[in-house]
């Protein structure tokens, strides 16, 4: 995986370095006051975080009196950390249950980047000296299943696939199967990403997770969440956290934006920490996410 901090740092010092010159002003006057709510909301950090960090910043610097631009990017770190909530459990949940393999469901909505963090995820996991099998439950789309079995060739997974058009849960089962009788550590399933109807994606998410756990257990549900589509990509997730119980977020492509704020909206949105982010197109282009590294490198 690649080192977060040198990443992040060039996709998000733009923001950095507004703030930080905001925070060197002779004089905090409410200009720049709502320069800098306005640099937050801006990177997507959202309306409602923002005011209320702006506000309670504002009443911090009054009760210190004289304050530096050290001083205050210490008090606006704080007040970003707290909104990312550093204690939630950041971890994947991989282990094995006995001879069984853990089993990571992938969703989200086409184009946000499950399959390519489907492999780099595998890619990581098999560098920890993990046996991993794919599943390409998304059957709608033939590239989809040739897309990601390159990634198994690429990274050593065994990829398992189904007829174009077929049963996405008869993969997943598929999948689930070659993993138990391989042995392997964990199973990856990629799924469609169609937002047709609500109620279609409940059914087909619904019988994918009900199949694999007449093997195995889903263990992960990760989330895929595109860093660049901002407050529309977050309503197509807030439909899938509706459908399925997300236990995590990939927030991917954070290093071609500076809107890194999204991290702190979408799991305000969701109620589920980001644990993993995409750096790239690259298979060690996936970092976990860290929300020091990541304070710091917002704010340059
Ligand atoms: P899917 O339809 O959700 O499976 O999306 P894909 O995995 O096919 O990804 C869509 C596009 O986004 C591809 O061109 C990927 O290379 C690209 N992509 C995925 N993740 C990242 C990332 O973290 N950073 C960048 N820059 N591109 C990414």
């Amino acid at each position: 995986m690649v080192r977060l901090r040198s990443r992040l740092a060039r996709s998000q010092s733009s923001l950095g370095r507004g703030l930080l010159e905001l925070l060197s002003r002779d004089r905090l006057d409410d200009d720049v006051w709502d320069e800098i709510e306005e640099s937050l909301i801006t990177a997507d950090v959202g309306v409602a975080p923002t005011r209320a960090m702006v506000e309670e910043l504002r009443t911090k610097v009054k009760v210190l009196g004289s304050r530096t631009p050290a001083e205050v990017r210490g008090l606006l770190r704080e007040q970003l950390l707290a909104q990312i909530n550093p204690d939630l459990d950041r971890s994947l949940h991989v282990q094995k249950h006995g001879e069984r393999p853990a089993v990571v469901l992938v969703v989200g909505v086409n184009g946000t980047g499950k399959t390519t963090t489907t492999g780099k995820l595998a890619r990581s996991l098999i560098g920890d000296g993990k046996k991993v099998v794919l599943g390409a439950a998304d059957t709608f789309r033939a590239a989809a299943a040739d897309q990601l079995q390159t990634w198994g060739e690429r990274v050593g997974a065994e990829t398992v696939r189904g007829p174009e058009g077929g049963d996405p849960a008869s993969v997943a089962f598929d999948a689930t199967a070659k993993g138990i009788e391989d042995k392997v550590d964990v199973v990856i399933v990629d799924t469609a990403g169609r937002l047709h109807t609500k109620t279609g994606l409940m059914d087909e998410l619904g019988k994918v997770k009900r199949v694999i756990e007449k093997k195995a257990t889903v263990d992960e549900v990760l989330l895929v969440l595109d860093a660049t589509t901002g407050q529309n990509g977050m309503r197509q997730a807030q439909v899938f956290a509706e459908v399925v119980n997300i236990t995590g977020i990939a927030l991917t492509k954070l290093d071609g934006t500076a809107k890194g704020g999204i991290v702190i909206s979408v799991q305000r949105e969701l109620g589920v920490p980001v644990k993993l982010v995409g750096l790239g197109e690259g298979p060690d282009d996936l970092a976990p996410f860290d929300p020091e590294v990541f304070v710091d490198a917002i704010l340059g």
